[in-house]
């Protein structure tokens, strides 16, 4: 089996939330004939993470190592990962890539903190995701939108798209993850949210940031990627360049859904495919 994308950017490994080792990882990209795997672990750093509603769901489910308080404690993490893929890399013919995905936050130190980061690690590409968002006072985790009332639940998805795309914004990313990612427990469906999700898209397409078409939802309850088509629609419109992402945390999941993917985006007029070289360069 060949997928037509011979490349995968975003995939997440053992000691972070993923259950393969990279070489696992590695291995299972050449068996598909792919050219280039990118290995983009977390990169989730805020003081208040451990007080979320949701960390004790990571503490328990055994993958809190996503989580860290400061800068140093991820930068601690990232060093002998990015070292480890750097012997890979040495050791396969296969180009490996040092990525992250990385919450963008909004607390005044992050920035300096990120950029500290950056220098230091030196990752191949970044990509942007948006799993949190600071509300009323609170650091909420998109799963924590159903555990509250309609009215707050608007308001936080309304900020949500707000955050995404003052991230954009900042053109601090090599591409956009999982746009609609509320949509996981139910968020966002309803076309109420149209003229949000297009505000957002315009930022994005203004900025030049790509988008990813992110297969790792695919489920019977919600059976599409994200974004969803109508804000594959969007970007088609705005000429916005996207890539394929498998999420793969395993082995078995890489190049997932890729082939379904493509005829959907097809179908919603997207033209503009990233190679991966431009993805790369695309910061
Ligand atoms: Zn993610
Ligand atoms: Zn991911």
């Amino acid at each position: 089996m060949k997928t037509f994308q011979d490349f995968t950017l975003h995939t997440h490994t053992i000691g972070f939330d993923g259950r393969n080792t990279p070489a696992e990882m590695v291995a299972r990209a050449r068996e598909l004939g792919m050219t280039t795997i990118g290995i983009s672990n977390h990169f989730i750093v805020h003081p208040d993470i451990t007080k979320t509603m949701f960390y004790p769901h990571a503490v328990r489910g055994g993958y809190d190592a996503i989580y860290s308080s400061s800068f140093d404690e991820v930068i601690a993490k990232f060093k002998p990962h990015y070292a480890e893929l750097n012997k890979l890399a040495d050791k396969y013919e296969m180009n490996i890539l040092r990525g992250m995905e990385v919450d963008f936050f909004e607390y005044p130190e992050w920035r300096i903190g990120f950029e500290r980061a950056l220098k230091i690690l030196k990752p191949d590409y970044i990509i942007c995701a948006s799993h949190f968002i600071e509300y009323d006072g609170m650091l909420r985790n998109v799963h924590d939108f159903v555990n509250t009332d309609m009215i707050n639940r608007d308001k936080m998805l309304g900020q949500y798209w707000k955050k995404l795309a003052r991230a954009a914004e900042t053109c601090m990313f090599n591409w956009m993850a999982h746009l609609d990612l509320p949509k996981k427990v139910g968020v966002g469906r309803e076309n109420r949210w149209i003229g949000r999700e297009h505000e957002t898209m315009q930022a994005i397409a203004k900025s030049k940031t790509p988008i990813e078409i992110n297969t790792g939802l695919y489920r019977p309850a919600c059976d599409e990627p994200y974004p969803s088509p109508r804000i594959l629609k969007m970007a088609a419109a705005k000429n916005i360049p996207v890539l394929f992402s498998d999420d793969a945390h395993a082995a078995a999941q890489i190049g997932r859904h890729f082939t379904r993917a493509y005829d959907l985006a097809k179908s919603c007029g997207v033209s503009k495919f990233l190679s991966c070289d431009a993805a790369v360069r695309s910061r």
